[in-house]
């Protein structure tokens, strides 16, 4: 009786399974939690070096921003030549400039609207403290409405200033766990922003 192809083809495919041999795991690579945090490693690589900013630029910090993406600087070396004025497709908010307390309810519906994972950069003095605004009208720093990743001093801060802020947020996006935005602690920071 002569054999379909099918069954041609399947016995075919049993009998190079059965040659196989399974090579041992080396030390230290085996167990629970093995392909998980590799897993962390190369989404963590390919999230740090695609980021999408959001320029929040409200004073003069944005100028020292626009000269940041020029070719002197060229943030696009980083794979971040792409801005993105859309929160939704954005996963950086970068906050550039004096905030009035007026902007904050404005900032924080920017940044519920941008999806998980995001990160924030505050860039001055102005976006991180206020700076020299000490006054009635000026939010005191950025991270009374959102939470802050990283601070970046200086009035203004120079281009190379930000672009180390940027570096500190991508190695903070390559060492983070998939599983951070699940934990408690994580839900306990949304929670004390009133976001959720
Ligand atoms: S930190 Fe200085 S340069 Fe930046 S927005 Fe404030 S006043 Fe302007």
């Amino acid at each position: 009786m002569t054999k379909s192809i099918n069954e041609v083809i399947l016995t075919d495919k049993f009998r190079i399974m059965s040659d196989i041999k399974f090579a041992q795991p080396p030390a230290g690579v085996e167990g629970q939690g093995f392909f998980a945090t590799s897993l962390d490693q190369v989404i963590g690589l390919a999230r740090a070096n695609s980021i999408w900013p959001l320029p929040f630029a409200t004073s003069c910090c944005g100028i020292e921003f626009m000269a940041t993406m020029g070719t002197n600087y060229d943030l696009a070396r980083f794979g971040m030549e792409r801005l993105s004025f859309s929160p939704r497709q954005a996963d950086l908010l970068m906050v550039m400039g004096t905030v009035a307390k007026k902007m904050g309810p404005v900032l924080k519906q920017v940044y519920e609207q941008m999806a998980e994972p995001r990160w924030v950069l505050s860039v001055g003095a102005c976006a991180c403290s206020g700076g020299i605004f000490d006054t009635y009208s000026v939010l005191q720093g950025i991270d009374k409405v959102i939470p802050v990743d990283v601070y970046v001093p200086g009035c203004p801060p120079r281009p190379e200033q930000i672009i180390d802020g940027i570096m500190k947020i991508q190695e903070l996006v390559k060492n983070e766990s998939l599983r951070r935005r699940y934990s408690p602690q994580y839900q306990e920071l949304m929670a004390s922003y009133n976001i959720q």
